[in-house]
């Protein structure tokens, strides 16, 4: 349930491969999504009691923050929610790229601030070693 789709038979497998799962073609044909129709199968299934329809809606609309704030990183991708889902919604899927992007947004928010960091510095010690500066052309 938690594996990701091969795009071709030229993927290796590697030290890190767990498994392999070869799937017809009528059983890997996509099936079409349709919209949740509030069962609560994804609420039973999850293993950590996490509300999966909520975070599907909130993955939708792009609220990493919220899903963060509903326990996002307790979910371990487990695949449980999309396999119960009857309208074949790809949760877990939807879960680990809100995951990837709310971490990018953080490192991209990290990163701005430590810029902003040094800029402060730089400019709280420019003088001081602008004088140092012209003390080593005078030596
Ligand atoms: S299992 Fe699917 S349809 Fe049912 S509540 Fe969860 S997301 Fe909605
Ligand atoms: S993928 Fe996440 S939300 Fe879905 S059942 Fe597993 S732990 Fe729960």
């Amino acid at each position: 349930m938690m594996g990701t789709c091969m795009p071709d038979l030229d993927v290796p497998i590697m030290k890190g491969t767990t498994g392999v799962v070869v799937l017809t073609e009528a059983e890997s044909r996509p099936a079409r999504v349709y919209p949740c129709i509030r069962c609560g199968h994804c609420l039973d299934a999850c293993p950590v009691f996490l509300n999966p329809s909520r975070l599907g809606r909130l993955a939708r609309a792009g609220r990493y923050e919220e899903m963060v704030d509903a326990d996002l990183p307790t979910c371990m991708l487990c695949g449980s929610c999309s396999y119960v889902c009857p309208s074949n919604i790809p949760l877990a899927q939807m879960f680990g790229l809100a995951k990837r992007q709310w971490r990018r947004e953080r490192e991209l928010e990290r990163q701005k601030e430590d810029r902003e960091e040094e800029a402060e510095e730089v400019a709280a010690s420019g003088p001081a070693e602008d004088h140092a500066d012209d003390a080593g052309r005078a030596a």
